[in-house]
């Protein structure tokens, strides 16, 4: 039996065996060794899981990735993580010119950058018009129904999309190619006022993301604009925000209150130190989807009777958190933990147990819980989203 293998920093190690104390044994096989090596935590629970929980982790990784000359998409929706329901996402990359090209869609869709930049077009219903380049850190947030475009720029992009319904398809969305191509040419003639021929050239089907000329400054992009500027702008720069600190990471907070556009996506961005941990707490008004960024994390969720599971992920993982369950999150790596939970409300909320505890009569605390003094004096009447 094979007793070594290369762990995700390439370093060889100890195959991991489900082994905890006395219970478990060794898996002598057949088994996938990379997987397990990213999910210890499901490998060897600990001991404190209990009982049956959905699955809560869907990756990127495993997600079928639409390829198209300009970049690539792949989508993780209620069909490759059934619980979540309440949002979707969409991982997509685009060349340097690359477009995804204008279209609708039913949801509202949020998005953060993460690598590259890109350029942004949309016009509202009242032909108020959106143009903006954005960059690592930046968000955007399209209302439903509102058109809109994306290009990336010299450098090309990949960024995050999410979506306001958890059935959202990437594929289902309204392009506009598709609609020339399925409407009578009498038709498009009558509607713009010229010719019939004056469509031979148009695309037979859908283009979806195609390749095109990397567009020069933003300046010379701008278009004729009698109305103005949408009146609330559709991107926001997160990382020029000052982060709450803590003594563990940090915190970014956006939703309506500060991303008035926001109207139903909330979300956080949060950092989490080696060693750090995302409180426990839970959210009293929805769903937790989670995306990861970087570093390495474990996650235990607990569901009330008696039940909780831990889940573990890394950079392009996807979790959920239903409604009310209480959880936490640790940095269980050797480098900063970084991630977004979003939130299908026009609100950030969250509870923190320690807070909740040092806010309640102590003598009904301690009564509960048998906690010692030491644990009581520990107990923090404000929120620290991070600890270490
Ligand atoms: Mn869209
Ligand atoms: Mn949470």
């Amino acid at each position: 039996m094979e007793t070594t293998a290369y762990n995700l920093e390439g370093k060889l190690g100890k195959i991991p065996q489900p082994i905890r104390g006395d219970a478990g044994g060794t898996d002598p096989g057949p088994r996938n060794v990379l997987r397990d090596i990213q999910n210890p935590d499901i490998l060897t629970p600990p001991e404190t899981d209990k009982g049956t929980i959905p699955n809560l982790k869907f990756s990127f990784a495993d997600a079928h990735n639409r390829l198209q000359n300009g970049g690539w998409a792949r989508q993780v929706t209620a069909r490759e993580l059934p619980i979540a329901t309440t949002l979707a996402g969409v991982n997509m990359r685009l060349n340097p010119g690359g477009v995804r090209e204008m279209h609708w869609h039913k949801e509202a869709e949020w998005a953060y950058m993460l690598n590259g930049r890109a350029r942004l077009s949309s016009v509202d219903q009242q032909g108020r018009n959106f143009l903006d380049d954005v960059g690592v850190g930046d968000l955007w947030n399209f209302p439903a129904g509102i058109p809109h475009s994306i290009q990336g720029l010299e450098e090309g992009c990949e960024f995050l999309l999410v979506f306001d319904d958890g059935n959202f398809s990437e594929d289902s969305t309204f392009l506009v190619s598709d609609w020339f191509a399925h409407t009578p040419k009498e038709i498009l003639a009558k509607n713009f006022g010229v010719a019939e021929s004056d469509f031979a050239d148009i695309p037979a089907s859908e283009r979806y993301i195609f390749p095109a000329p990397v567009p020069g400054p933003l300046a010379t992009d701008k278009v004729y604009d009698q109305q103005g500027p949408v009146p609330q702008k559709f991107s926001y720069r997160l990382l020029e925000q000052d982060p709450i600190k803590t003594n563990g990471g940090t915190a970014r907070i956006v939703d309506s209150t500060n991303f008035p556009v926001a109207t139903t996506i909330a979300a956080a961005l949060i950092e989490v130190e080696p060693g750090g941990l995302r409180e426990m707490h839970w959210h009293p008004n929805t769903d937790e989807w989670q995306y990861y960024i970087e570093g390495s994390g474990r996650m235990t969720v607990f569901a009330s009777e008696g039940k909780a599971r831990t889940f573990n992920y890394q950079a392009g993982d996807v979790g959920y958190v239903p409604f009310a369950m209480g959880h936490y999150i640790e940095n269980i790596g050797n480098t900063p933990l970084r991630f977004l939970e979003m939130f299908k409300s026009n609100r950030f909320a969250d509870v923190s147990l320690n807070q909740w505890m040092a806010l309640t009569p102590p003598e009904m605390v301690r009564a509960t819980l048998n906690l010692n003094q030491k644990v009581m004096k520990a107990l923090q009447p404000t929120k620290n989203p991070v600890v270490k």
